[in-house]
């Protein structure tokens, strides 16, 4: 039995295939398939990123070419203006975010609807699983040169306290903390967070 009449069922089939053909659908399910997990529709992040792999540090856009002003993209004959001026917004939009993403630490991938047409399709999937891996493997390197300054600040900071304690300025044996050695902060707070795991979806 079919909780709807006929009419409604294909009208609720019909969205549901309208949803399954959106470019991004096409991502997140080549992306799921493939073992990949992610969030979607990030609020908390510069843009509302489309797909978020922590795991990898990269961020996904699936951008509409006409409202984001990819190519030569045809603009409507009337108010040419209008659009012209709100997809330039648009654009300098997308700039801003993702300026302020890599300044995060994220990497950042823009998929055009363009690059999802079925003849390109598969080969813009694959070279996307390909960034994604090689994200991950930036994201690798960005731990060890943190790794790498934390040991040299430890270091520098031991130092110091043997300097303090001999010339006796320091009561509690500790350094200062304004003569001290300030660790660097580490701005790609959610990237470090995503260090702490490891790739497991994937062989
Ligand atoms: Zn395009």
């Amino acid at each position: 039995m079919d909780i709807w009449d006929k009419e409604k069922r294909s009208a609720v089939m019909a969205k549901i295939r309208g949803k399954d053909t959106k470019p991004e659908w096409i991502v997140r399910r080549y992306l799921f398939a493939h073992g990949y997990r992610y969030r979607k529709n990030v609020k908390s992040l510069p843009g509302t990123p489309d797909i978020v792999l922590r795991k990898y540090g990269l961020v996904i856009f699936v951008h509409g070419c006409f409202w984001h002003g990819h190519g030569d993209s045809h603009i409507p004959h009337s108010r040419i203006e209008y659009w012209t001026n709100k997809i330039e917004a648009n654009k300098k939009r997308d700039q801003r975010d993702k300026a302020e993403l890599l300044r995060m630490g994220w990497n950042v991938l823009t998929i055009w609807e363009c690059q999802l047409k079925p003849a390109v399709r598969e080969q813009t999937l694959k070279e996307m699983e390909y960034l994604i891996n090689q994200s991950y493997l930036d994201l690798l390197r960005k731990k060890a040169e943190r790794k790498a300054r934390r040991v040299k600040n430890i270091q520098a900071a031991d130092n110091h306290q043997c300097i303090e304690e001999k010339s006796g300025h320091s009561k509690n044996g500790k350094p200062n903390s304004q003569q001290g050695y300030p660790t660097p902060p580490i701005p790609d707070t959610l990237a470090a967070e995503a260090l702490s795991q490891k790739p497991g979806n994937k062989d």
